[in-house]
């Protein structure tokens, strides 16, 4: 079976070939066009720019992806696409190319969530079995998820307010090094000494896997202003204060991961897996915690290569394939959603698929 995947729900417009039904799924292309260089200026993602943006490119995406792979619409068995959650403008304008595309070519049209995508990739690379648990680490969303099958998501906890790479990028700017944030934060922490400053550890004195990272940025503008000399801080002082806040982010994880853990092994799983997926998952210290963690309490750390763990239609596409073997089918009503949580208690994850 070969999906198309179309991805466009926050600043990277994506499509992507993926074959099942061999061995191992097969990556025929995965194309990502970025936009962070529109948004620049403007010290986060513009919606209004991101939808054009979309609109402008997601055609071209498609193209793309199929002239990598080297094949035509007729070798395509079905369109998936990311119906939410996201930005409503731009997840409509890849909704609204793949109905074109399902219309055109007369094939089938899956409506897929944008986290099961994100949740499902250790299996697209790693063959990784069920249930696994999956912590979602990315700069819109940071939630420990119990994933039992393919629309099978329990949610363990996550940040009730920012999530780390929005940390990350907000404390960059706080600072005045580059975007994106984490990158260049972590560079810098790794000069510093994490113990001069002594920041928060948010909600680690409560029981349970949820989190908070809006108060450490808080405590970082504090620090950083403590240290201001005549509107100035020394390379010294900057590099500290990054090590200090990654450190209390690595802290953090690493202890709602174990709490995470606990739980999820209560499931007794023949083979205990601690997968990670989003853009700070390539942070180096995060990783070593938490393959540390893992190894602690006898799972195996799976973290897909980084260009499948940030945004990327490759994950739409698989999430789609195990969607359609199980018979969904999306019609020409599939809505665009804004949110749209991931969780079997939650009767929304069903989506519009019949
Ligand atoms: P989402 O996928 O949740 O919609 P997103 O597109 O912002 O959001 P990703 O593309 O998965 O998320 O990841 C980008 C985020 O990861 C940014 O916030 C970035 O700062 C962060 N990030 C990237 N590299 C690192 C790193 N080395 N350390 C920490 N954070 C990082
Ligand atoms: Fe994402």
């Amino acid at each position: 079976t070969t999906i198309l995947g179309i991805e466009s729900s926050c600043d990277d417009t994506a499509a992507a070939i993926v074959r099942v039904g061999g061995a191992v799924p097969e990556i025929l292309s995965s194309v990502v066009d970025g936009q962070t260089e529109l948004h620049d200026a403007y010290g986060g993602v513009v919606p209004e720019i991101a939808a054009r943006a979309h609109a402008e490119k997601v055609d071209l995406c498609v193209r793309a992806a199929l002239d990598t792979a080297g094949i035509g619409l007729g070798q395509v068995d079905a369109v998936a696409v990311t119906a939410g959650p996201g930005l409503i403008g731009g997840v409509m304008s890849g909704v609204m190319c793949a109905k074109g595309i399902a219309a055109g070519a007369g094939l089938p049209l899956i409506g897929v969530n944008h986290l099961a995508g994100h949740a499902l990739t250790p299996r697209l690379t790693d063959a990784v079995e069920y249930p696994y648990l999956m912590l979602l680490v990315s700069g819109g969303h940071c939630q420990f998820l119990l994933v039992e099958g393919a629309e099978e998501f329990t949610r363990l906890g996550g940040t009730i307010d920012d999530a780390p790479g929005e940390a990350f990028d907000k404390v960059a700017r706080l600072l005045a090094l580059p975007q994106p944030g984490g990158p260049s934060v972590e560079a810098e922490a790794a000069l510093g000494d994490a113990a001069r400053f002594k920041l928060p550890r948010p909600l680690l004195d409560r029981p349970g896997c949820d989190m908070s990272f809006s108060g450490l940025k808080t405590a970082v503008l504090r620090a950083r202003d403590g240290e201001m000399q005549e509107g100035r801080l020394s390379r010294r002082v900057r590099a500290d204060i990054c090590a200090g806040f990654q450190a209390s982010v690595c802290d953090v994880l690493g202890e709602k991961t174990r709490r995470a853990l606990e739980i999820y092994l209560e499931q007794a799983p023949a083979r205990p897996v601690l997968a990670v997926a989003g853009g700070v998952a390539a942070n180096g210290p995060i990783r070593a915690r938490l393959m540390q963690v893992a190894e602690a309490a006898g799972a195996a750390f799976v973290a897909p290569p980084l260009r499948l763990c940030t945004d990327n239609a490759a994950m739409i596409a698989y999430a789609g394939a195990e969607r359609f073997a199980r018979g969904h089918r999306d019609g020409m009503d599939l809505a665009a959603r804004p949110r749209w949580p991931l969780d079997k208690a939650s009767p929304a994850m069903l989506g519009s698929g019949k």
